[in-house]
């Protein structure tokens, strides 16, 4: 088929299908087209007009050239929400809605938790947690300028209210505390191989590497949530596969207690978290009550 020839759906799925599969050749369609997935199946004679052709065309491509699908169509669902994503911010992933159900599972009955989010990127869990709390005052920071744009275009999209501040992790948060601190930080060592593979190249390193073991940003949230934690509050971190017990002992490292890691559906310990009931290491150690 020639560039210039303006096929019908059929036939332009077929040409897409052989360079990147029939799955993301109708995503892409879809998006296209703007219409649903049963249009597809039900209209393979309609003609693309020359405008969509080429749009298409050009999605195929970069497809092609391993250009991650939510960039191309500029969203991702999570947890039920439709997220605006750009190459500014890590895409949402399935295995991040844990951290909303311990938080919902925590906090779910309790009206107006303080809730922090610790490098929002997308604004997924932030947004999401406007939406599923009750009544619930949710901060979100994040470092770049960039990332914190999406997110405020989600929380307006989702109409979820966030307070949304640039901030290097606790830097710009002053004395503030909080019921409930979430994070999913950069964890990936910064020589993984896997950061070169499939999606994840395409992606805000910044939002995916730390330091040589990945626990590098981990670990500051760790010692620094006691200090923006009220009395009684939660600290909950999503990690890498293989970190839960290296996480666990920062949480103890930073005085928490009911420490504990949680599995997502393809069965890893994914998140782990804890409970700060109100004394640091150094009060201990000062032998006070
Ligand atoms: N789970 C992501 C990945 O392996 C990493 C996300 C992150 O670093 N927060 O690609």
């Amino acid at each position: 088929m020639s560039a210039t020839a303006v096929p019908e759906i059929v036939r332009a799925l077929e040409w897409a299908r052989s360079r990147i599969g029939a799955g993301d050749a109708r995503i892409l369609l879809r998006h296209t087209l703007g219409c649903a997935a049963a249009h597809l199946v039900a209209h393979p004679e309609q003609s693309l007009d020359p405008n969509e052709w080429a749009r298409f065309q050009a999605m195929v491509e970069r497809r092609a050239v391993g250009e991650p699908i939510a960039y191309l169509t500029g969203e991702r669902e999570f947890y039920g929400g439709m997220f605006l994503v750009t190459p500014a911010v890590l895409i949402p992933r399935h295995e991040t809605e844990l951290l909303v159900e311990l938080a919902l599972a925590c906090f779910g009955d309790r009206p107006r938790t303080r809730v922090l989010d610790l490098g929002t990127g997308s604004g997924a869990l932030a947004v999401t947690l406007a939406r599923e709390l009750p009544e619930p005052e949710v901060t979100a920071v994040d470092r770049s300028r960039e990332a914190l744009l999406v997110a405020m275009a989600n929380a307006v999209q989702l109409q979820a209210s966030v307070s949304f501040l640039q901030s290097d992790w606790f830097s710009a948060l002053a004395g503030d505390r909080f019921h409930l601190i979430v994070s999913n930080p950069p964890y990936v060592a910064a020589e993984d191989p896997h950061l070169e593979e499939g999606d994840v190249r395409f992606e805000p390193r910044a939002a995916l590497a730390s330091g040589p073991q990945g626990l590098d940003d981990l670990a500051v949230i760790a010692a620094g949530a006691p200090h923006h934690l009220e009395p009684g509050g939660w600290l909950f971190m999503e990690h890498g596969y293989n970190q839960a017990a290296q996480v666990r002992s920062l949480l103890t490292d930073a005085g928490f207690s009911s420490i504990s890691s949680y599995r997502d559906l393809s069965d890893i310990e994914r998140v782990s978290g804890g409970q700060w009931l109100g004394r640091t290491p150094v009060d201990d150690a000062n032998g006070e009550p």
